[in-house]
């Protein structure tokens, strides 16, 4: 019997894979990384500074350990090229592997904005691991960090990092914090508290190039201004990695496009994860992948289950001022009710009497579980 194979050892494979092993511990199993296949939690990410984490302290086991665990085979540092939904087979590092089902769980890749000057090489992305350890390696002490990007995963690392003792600036075109994520008011709130903090910020604003300067680096910005800088982090957003899917002619739209049995357009291969637009929605958090790992381990296992979406809050960890968050989906109708005080600002996206949406920052999120009973789900 050919094994089932999962590409990728994110939390998407990994979760996938340990909820399968509950309802089938003897199906051949093999899971393939491009990356070291070291188990994390990619959110301890934009915690790690405070912290004082190393990225060898971030991981949780060795690919050995979980390939143990998990009666599977890891395939690390193996990068899959190209699969054939026809035949079956997929093309790993010139190996080429039968399969019986397959699963992508590939995550998404950070977007790259096209820059000038002599210093993009001290721009990092982090959004892994070894993205991590390499960010880390190159920080200098104290070090003043320019962030490009101003939404949760930019506003996270402005905290964690002034938290680790850098200085920070976040540089974004938007004129605004977290924009789609939060209402004006709920952004400024949190952008206040940073501030207060020592972050500074250039919104409003487009880096357009990195130069070498006597010390460190220098930002351009669109308006002839620039910023001056140790090391840069670019963290303007995120794209499903779609490309093994589009090229083996499977449906894609703005990720791998599955169905609510986690299927893409050819039955025997699924996608889950941040690769994966579920039913239309393309949700780059963990609630949803784990909804999804334990309806596909059913699936997987020979009792097709869809998955069900209740309501999909985020919390952002920006302990400067606690934030969580239920945007409503693109397009519902309604506005946004707010009230504002000393616990902190409490905005309902509402259409008439109907919760389509909220957002909650200091003290007022504790009413996330009073208000999640009141929202629709995301898929019911
Ligand atoms: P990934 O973890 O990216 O895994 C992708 C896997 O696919 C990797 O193993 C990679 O090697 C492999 N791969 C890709 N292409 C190939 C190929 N061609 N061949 C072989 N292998 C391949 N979400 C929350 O809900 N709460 C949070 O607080 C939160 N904080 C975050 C903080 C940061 C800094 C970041 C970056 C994200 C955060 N997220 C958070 C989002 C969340 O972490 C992700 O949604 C989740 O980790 C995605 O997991 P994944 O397995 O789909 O993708």
């Amino acid at each position: 019997m050919h094994p089932i194979i999962i590409v990728g050892t994110g939390l998407a494979g990994y979760n996938l894979a340990k909820a399968f092993r509950k309802q089938d511990q003897d199906t051949p199993l093999v899971m393939i990384t491009a990356d070291d296949g070291r188990n994390y939690s990619k959110p301890m990410l934009s915690t790690g500074f405070s912290k004082g984490k190393s990225a060898d302290e971030l991981a949780m086991a060795e690919a050995a350990t979980m390939a143990t665990e998990l009666n599977a085979t890891i395939l690390t540092h193996t990068d899959v090229q190209s699969i054939d939904p026809q035949a079956h087979q997929l093309k790993a590092d010139d190996r080429v592997l039968m399969y019986s089902k397959l699963v992508l769980a590939t995550g998404a890749a950070p977007i790259r904005l096209s820059l000038e000057g002599d210093a993009t090489d001290a721009v990092f992305s982090i959004n892994d691991l070894t993205d991590y350890g390499r960010f880390r390696a190159a920080l200098p002490e104290q070090a003043h960090v320019a962030i490009m990007g101003a939404g949760l995963i930019g506003c996270e690392f402005a905290n964690d990092l002034h938290a680790g003792g850098y200085r920070t600036t976040v540089i974004a075109p938007s004129s605004q914090v977290m924009p789609g994520l939060l209402p004006t008011e709920a952004a400024d709130s949190v952008r206040s508290a940073l501030d207060a903090l020592g972050v500074s910020f250039r919104l409003g604003r487009a880096a357009t190039g990195v130069f070498r300067a006597e010390e460190g680096v220098r930002l351009a910005l669109d308006n002839g201004d620039s910023v001056s800088a140790d090391i840069v982090i670019s963290a303007v957003g995120l794209r499903p990695r779609t490309r093994l899917a589009e090229e083996a002619g499977l449906a894609v739209t703005k990720g791998i496009v599955v169905n609510r049995l986690l299927q893409t357009s050819h039955p025997d291969v699924f996608a889950m994860g941040d690769c994966a637009e579920v039913d239309g929605h393309v949700l780059l958090y963990v609630m949803p992948l784990m909804a999804c790992a334990r309806a596909l381990a059913q699936t997987l296992a020979g009792d097709p289950t869809e998955v069900c979406y209740g309501p999909m809050p985020v919390t952002v960890k920006t302990p400067a001022c606690p934030v969580v968050t239920a945007p409503p989906a693109v397009g519902v109708r309604g506005k946004w009710v707010l009230e504002q005080g000393d616990a902190g600002i409490k905005a309902l996206y509402q259409d008439g009497d109907t919760l389509h949406g909220y957002a909650l920052t200091g003290e007022t999120v504790r009413e996330k579980l009073s208000l999640n009973r009141r929202l629709s789900p995301v898929l019911a």
